[in-house]
């Protein structure tokens, strides 16, 4: 199998550049060892917390406010052709819920939680289900002096169990039925993020109609169903452009000819694959992932072995754990402004995503918004070079 571009992790940074080189007629192929951080997160795009405090050596920086933008609105219209819209301004942070009852600021949201932003002090009705886990209704009365709360027994506890009960046309009717009963006042209702596997719209339209309510849903703790709508249908869109995935498996070998990678074997049980490339983009995430791999006296990049670059000096964690400054999150490959790394011997892999240096995805609130930007940023310049 001989492909145009073989790209390394299947996260949102592999699967927004497959979709560009699919859709430019490029023969693409994803390998991804497992499922990526988008699975678990909240499904919304965070993309900065503050963008004029974005540093000179952050990838967005390289990339620039244009392309940040256009990136944006790249993977919007994709979520829209894909089925699964979503909501809001590229450079425009909203409030939404998160499951402790805490808002907090993201930038592109699904359509489901599109209403949390106006709910702040507003009445509130939490709908939640019987014994659910990790997730208390309570939490939510300090946010309002007009809170009520009404629990539907889905007859299983688990985000996934609620969630996949939804996707059956009986269940939504029986819950449709009961929440006719519960004749709500307040103007606005959340409900966990549980309102089926796939896009809530429908359901979500329908509770607006028997209830007179602004309705949005509220993330849970992972595992969180709009993260997992949101890489569910980012791959299903990337295969239906003709992209070939190549999952559940990592890299034993790489093979190269002079300066150019040529393969990469996949480490299938009794069966290698061989999967030869014209060029690789390396999307393996950072340290959560297995990109990257912190030794005692130094950090690894695990396909390519490509220099690492580390912040100088000790500490690499600083005391407090939760520290959003940890010098280690500046970790990762220092790449050019065509997205390849420095100081490599091969002239056909380029880097995107998490494991770019100084990505600080904490620090800046820009986990999945850098993901889109540098992801798209990159596949463009190895299209680039495969002219
Ligand atoms: C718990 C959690 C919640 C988060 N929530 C949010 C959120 O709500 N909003 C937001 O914007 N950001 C969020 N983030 C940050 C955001 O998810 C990440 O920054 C972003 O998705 C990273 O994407 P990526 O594609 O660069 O890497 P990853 O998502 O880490 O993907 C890397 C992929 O590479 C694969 N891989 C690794 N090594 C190999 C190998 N050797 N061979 C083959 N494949 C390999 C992995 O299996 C994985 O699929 C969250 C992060 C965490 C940890």
């Amino acid at each position: 199998m001989k492909y145009d571009v073989v790209i390394i992790g299947g996260g949102m940074t592999g699967l927004i550049s497959s979709i560009y080189l699919s859709s430019k007629g490029l023969k693409t192929a994803v390998v991804s060892k497992g499922d990526p951080v988008c699975s678990i997160s909240s499904g919304c795009i965070d993309v900065a917390g503050d963008f004029q405090g974005i540093p000179d050596d952050h990838p967005y920086t390289m990339a620039g406010r244009e392309k940040v933008r256009s990136a944006l609105m790249y993977f919007k219209e994709i979520m829209k052709d894909a089925g699964l819209p979503y909501w809001g301004e590229v450079f425009e942070n909203r409030s939404i819920y998160t499951p402790i009852a805490k808002k907090r600021e993201t930038c592109l949201v699904p359509f489901s939680m599109k209403n949390a932003d106006g709910a702040k002090g507003k009445s509130l009705h939490i709908i939640s289900f019987q014994g659910m886990k990790d997730f208390f209704p309570g939490y939510f009365k300090e946010d309002t002096s007009d809170f009520n709360c009404s629990l539907f027994d889905a007859g299983t506890l688990t985000t996934v169990g609620i969630a996949t009960k939804f996707d059956d046309p009986a269940f939504r009717e029986q819950f449709i039925l009961w929440l006719k009963e519960c004749r709500i006042q307040e103007e606005f209702i959340g409900i966990p993020a549980v309102l089926g596997t796939k896009n809530p719209q429908k359901l979500i339209d329908q509770i607006e109609l028997v209830t007179g309510c602004k309705v949005f849903e509220i993330p849970t703790l992972p595992p969180s169903m709009p993260g997992l709508r949101l890489f569910r249908k980012l791959k299903s869109y990337s295969s239906l452009q003709g992209v070939d995935f190549f999952w559940g498996h990592g890299i034993s070998e790489i093979t190269e000819e002079e300066n150019l990678v040529t393969s990469l074997i996949i480490d299938q049980p009794g069966r290698p694959t061989i999967i030869e490339g014209r060029s690789f983009i390396l999307t393996t995430g950072s340290f959560v992932s297995g990109g990257l791999f912190a030794e005692k006296e130094s950090i690894r990049e695990t396909v390519f072995n490509l220099p690492v670059s580390i912040p100088p000096g000790k500490p690499r964690l600083n005391d407090s754990f939760f520290d959003t400054e940890q010098p280690l999150g500046r970790a990762g490959i220092r790449v050019s402004s065509h997205y390849q790394p420095v100081d490599s011997p091969w002239k056909n892999i380029f880097v995107a995503g998490s494991i770019l240096e100084n990505s600080q995805i904490m620090k800046y609130h820009c986990g999945h918004g850098l993901a889109i930007v540098t992801g798209l940023d990159a596949a463009e310049n190895c299209e680039e070079y495969l002219k």
